[in-house]
Parts: C-alpha cells; sequence; structure tokens
C-alpha cells in the first residue's frame, strides 16, 4: 500500500497564519525572549528560524544572546529580568546549554504563564494532571498531525518511542488525555519491534536514524517520525523509508514534525498572552 503523506509544512503554514491574524487582533503585539546562550552552530540556527517566525507573525522579537562563560547566577538574573519584564509574553531558554550551566534550575525560573516551551516544572506536572498550561511544542504539533491526518485516538493502541522530557513524556500524557492506550518505548525496552507492530499511532522520537523498519509497522497505522538526521545521503529521520508501503498515514523527513515545532511555539506564545491576563501579578512569576 501506500502511505498517506502528512503535509506538517502546509498545517505548519495554516496555524501560523491563524496566529498572524490573532495577533493582528491584539491591541499590544506579544513578545517573544529567545534566550540563546553560546554559539553552537545548530542552536543558532534553530534560534534564529524561530526568531523569523515570530516577527513574521507580527510578534515582537525580544532576544537576548548570552556569552558562552556566563555564569549560573548570571544567566539566573537574566531569566529573573525577562520574568518580570511585562514586554515579555513568552521566555524560550535554546537547549542545549554549556555544560557548566543547570538547564533545569534556569529553566524553572521562568514563570509558567511565559512558559511557551512548556518544559518548566510547573507545566510538566500540571500536563501530568490534565489541567490547563503550556505544552511543549513538539509533542503539541504532532497531536495537530494527528487529527488532521483523521486518526482516532480514543481507544487506539499508541505507542511512543522514546521518554525524553521534550518529546517523549509528554507525548505520552497528551494521547493519554486524548483516551488512547498508550505504551512508552526507550533504550531498554525489550522487543521494541513487536511492541511497535501493535500500534495503530506509533510516534518515534528515539534520535537513532531509521530505527523502526517497516516490519515493525502494523498495515495502516499511523505513523509520526520525529526524528532527523543529517547523512551523507541527505535528511532522514527514525523510521525506515520502507514504512511507506505499510504505514496508512506517515509524515515525512524533512517537511513532517519539524515545521510543526515553530508553528505551535507561536501558538504558545499568543496562549501566554491570554495567560498574562489572569496570571498572578507577584513580580510576573
Ligand atoms: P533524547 O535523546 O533526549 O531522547 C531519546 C529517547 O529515545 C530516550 O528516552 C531513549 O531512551 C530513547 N531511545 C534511544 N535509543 C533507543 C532505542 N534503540 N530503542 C528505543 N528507544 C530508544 O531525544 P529527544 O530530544 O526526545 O529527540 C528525539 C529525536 O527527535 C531526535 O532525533 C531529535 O533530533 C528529534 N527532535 C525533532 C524535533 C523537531 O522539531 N522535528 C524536536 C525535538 C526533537
Amino acid at each position: 500500500m501506500s502511505s498517506k503523506m502528512i503535509d506538517g509544512t502546509a498545517i505548519a503554514d495554516r496555524v501560523r497564519k491563524e496566529v498572524t491574524a490573532e495577533v493582528a487582533a491584539l491591541t499590544t503585539p506579544p513578545g517573544l525572549a529567545t534566550v540563546l546562550v553560546g554559539d553552537d552552530p545548530a542552536s543558532a540556527i534553530y534560534v534564529r528560524n524561530k526568531r523569523k517566525r515570530c516577527i513574521e507573525a507580527g510578534m515582537h522579537d525580544l532576544h537576548r544572546h548570552l556569552p558562552a562563560d556566563i555564569t549560573q547566577d548570571a544567566a539566573a538574573d537574566v531569566i529573573d529580568e525577562l520574568a518580570v519584564d511585562p514586554a515579555v509574553t513568552g521566555i524560550l531558554l535554546q537547549l542545549p546549554l554549556p555544560p557548566h550551566l543547570d538547564a533545569a534550575a534556569l529553566i524553572d525560573r521562568i514563570p509558567p504563564h511565559k512558559d511557551v516551551d512548556g518544559l518548566t516544572e510547573a507545566s510538566a506536572g500540571r500536563l501530568a494532571l490534565g489541567r490547563p498550561g503550556l505544552r511543549p511544542c513538539t509533542p503539541a504539533g504532532v497531536l495537530i498531525l494527528l487529527d488532521e491526518s483523521g486518526t482516532e485516538l480514543a481507544g487506539a493502541n499508541a505507542v511512543v518511542v522514546g521518554r525524553s522530557d521534550l518529546v517523549g513524556k509528554p507525548m505520552a500524557h497528551l494521547l493519554l488525555q486524548r483516551d488512547a492506550t498508550v505504551t512508552v518505548c526507550h533504550s531498554r525496552t525489550r522487543d521494541l519491534q513487536d511492541i511497535c507492530g501493535r500500534a495503530d499511532v506509533l510516534v518515534v522520537a528515539a534520535g537513532v536514524p531509521e530505527l523502526i523498519e517497516a516490519d515493525a509497522v502494523k498495515t495502516g497505522a499511523t505513523v509520526i517520525d520525529v526524528g532527523i538526521h543529517r547523512t551523507p545521503q541527505g535528511l532522514c529521520g527514525d523510521v525506515h523509508s520502507a514504512v511507506r508501503g505499510v504505514a496508512g498515514a506517515l509524515t515525512p523527513v524533512p517537511g513532517g514534525v519539524g515545521p510543526m515545532t515553530i508553528a505551535m511555539l507561536l501558538r504558545n506564545t499568543v496562549t501566554a498572552a491570554a495567560m498574562r491576563a489572569t496570571a498572578p501579578a507577584t513580580k510576573g512569576r
């Protein structure tokens, strides 16, 4: 069979257009503070793209570039400053940070109503408890791709490969909230291919090129490939290209999950603008 390709580029374009219209209707445009520490080339590209899309959507770009050797205390001061700045609607601390910095401690200084990456302890707790809050961008984007593909989630066997705080764990919670029966696999999982083979919905975020082979996919399953890898032959995902002949619907790499991540960051920033109205006034935190 030939899989239906889920066009993440087109869906992300539509989300960004919707966000742009919502921003235009606000009296004060939201401000997004991206924080880049050091000069990691990949991080610099990611941040540049986020800032470009933020400006295109009519938001204020409140970028901060910090030196690679900044101390933990000085970086914390910057986050605290942004936390209380009324012009800042959302704060995104680009990861990974240089190894001398404690990323979790810095992330947790971001007030929950400005946490547009959805990575603070407070946002993760709200997600786990099913309470309203800002959700991590990549898994939130995956959920939209699943809905757009017409995949029924209630009662479906959903398998998530990967248990990172950024993708796998929040993805599992989001699917659980949509009444899927969720299995989470990770690097110590036995019989990975068998478990994947029972999935109606398979979300792969392992960071291992072409980990999931065609014979590990149930015929007609919806497969979302979060992985992205640069190889001498070009870009590839965590899912082998032969899965195209087995899955009912599949995201391409590139052009699947990737474009959705930035679109959801913009969507979260507009949501954060609405949350600001009800956020506690105490020093913005
Ligand atoms: P991570 O390295 O933090 O986590 C990987 C997870 O996969 C871990 O929980 C690990 O236990 C599991 N894993 C590793 N090897 C495995 C194996 N052989 N079998 C089963 N599980 C295995 O990575 P991450 O941040 O969650 O990202 C995963 C992938 O998604 C990476 O390729 C990353 O580049 C990509 N990614 C893409 C986007 C996007 O916007 N397209 C966003 C975030 C991450």
